[in-house]
């Protein structure tokens, strides 16, 4: 009964403070804080020792955004003229010093406490490490002569990172003369429906082979599906049995923190720009270009195979469909490429109802896998940003998102045999 009286009274609390006016009211009042619940009674207390705050802070345009990047801000929400998303402590005191006025504020803790709603309980539908290889093993054992399973590489825990290869012709590691598309998920720790869609899409395929237009992809592509690139990411994120708010690897830095971000950590103009030298921030770049082993297996993946000419990147979330350049701030020179790059993207927004635009015109984040992948490579690669309004929209988001993004990554497979046929 206690715990019931007390979650009521801190749900209408943190309500009243998410108005913002009651917030700003009590701090020009100093009327005294609400009564702090002793530690160990506190819903997010599995936070303490996690420093970062939740912030809105002013950003009139890219250049903003970019700039508060490199200063190490974890950009999670764009507004008109403000952005919203984690930063640790320490730089966030550093931020006015920078012309930046930070409008709101609360720790990660009560963040927490206000999403509460979001337990990984009701959340079963979502599949943490173990049960997304189970499920690429079961669907590799259901379809024995389209698929083949295999890892690409181990991660700083040494999890696996595994690759569900469709193809009826070519299984395991042989080389294929076949165009190749790469499908990526959960890069980010936090990004849980990225690695649904991605799973989604195998589950897909393989139920509809028998489908011309489905089986017409299987026996002449060859087809690659790794939903979770950062599964130490997604088990930290999700360890205690609450949300952890958790976007990099779990790599222990210098400075005892945790983690790298995996998309900041490739080989494009590698932290020159949307990226932190601070290992502290949730945009922390790693000490050098592929640094971490999950960023260098998917290095080594790419490079093995000259065949890939199309790859996604599933991230969540803000509705978008992004392309190169995300780190510098013009678009891609080649013409040609531009305008392929142009029309896939409208022809996946069709499906998905999401917004395309170049990468940076968001803001300029350097080292992502997308820049990497065409600079390095010439592969035709996009960054999807999933639907929703949080990193955890709930069970029910999986099969709309895993819906819109299955028509189109068929449609990425239907151009995939001849990109520059689009320019026809
Ligand atoms: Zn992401």
């Amino acid at each position: 009964m206690k715990i019931i009286l007390h979650a009521f009274l801190l749900s209408a609390f943190v309500s009243a403070a998410a108005a913002g006016p009651f917030e700003q009211l009590r701090g020009r009042l100093a009327l005294p804080a609400a009564p702090e619940p002793a530690l160990d009674a506190r819903p997010a207390s599995y936070l303490a020792g996690d420093d970062r705050y939740w912030i809105t802070v002013t950003a009139d345009d890219k250049y903003d955004r970019t700039t508060l990047l490199n200063a190490g801000l974890d950009i999670v929400e764009i507004r008109k003229d403000t952005v919203l998303g984690f930063i640790a402590r320490s730089e966030m005191d550093q931020l006015a010093a920078k012309g930046f006025i930070v409008k709101s504020r609360q720790t990660i803790q009560n963040y927490a406490e206000k999403h509460l709603k979001d337990f990984p309980a009701a959340d079963a539908a979502y599949h943490n490490f173990k049960e997304t290889a189970e499920t690429l093993r079961k669907l590799a054992a259901d379809n024995p002569r389209e698929t083949s399973l295999f890892s690409i590489g181990k991660t700083v825990e040494g999890r696996d990172i595994w690759c569900l290869r469709i193809n009826p012709s070519e299984k395991g590691l042989e080389p294929s003369a076949r165009p190749a598309a790469f499908f990526m998920g959960n890069h980010h720790g936090r990004e849980h429906l990225s690695n649904e869609v991605a799973l989604g899409l195998a589950a897909h395929l393989l139920a509809r082979k028998d489908e011309p237009e489905i089986r017409n992809y299987l026996d002449t592509l060859d087809i690659y599906i790794a939903p979770m690139t950062n599964p130490d990411g997604a088990e930290y994120d999700i360890q205690t049995g609450k949300y952890r708010w958790h976007r990099k690897n779990t790599r222990i830095n210098s400075d005892k923190t945790i983690g790298v971000d995996l998309n900041r950590n490739y080989d494009s103009l590698w932290c020159q720009a949307g990226a932190s030298h601070s290992p502290s921030a949730d945009t922390y770049c790693g000490p050098y270009a592929f640094s971490e082993p999950e960023t260098r297996a998917v290095k080594e993946f790419i490079e093995a195979r000259p065949n890939l000419k199309t790859l996604m990147s599933y991230h969540s979330y803000s509705s978008l469909l992004l392309y190169p350049w995300a780190g510098k701030d013009v678009p891609v020179e080649n013409e040609k490429d531009r305008k392929v790059f142009e029309a896939m993207a409208k022809g996946m927004t069709a499906f998905t109802g999401y917004r395309a635009q170049q990468s940076s015109d968001l803001y300029t984040a350097t080292g992502d896998t997308t820049d990497w992948a065409y600079a390095a490579r010439g592969i035709f690669a996009f960054t999807t940003e999933l639907e929703g309004t949080t990193f955890y929209p709930g069970a029910a988001m999986i099969d709309k998102a895993v819906a819109r993004n299955v028509k189109a990554a068929v449609y990425l497979l239907g151009v995939t045999g001849d990109p520059y046929k689009l320019l026809n």
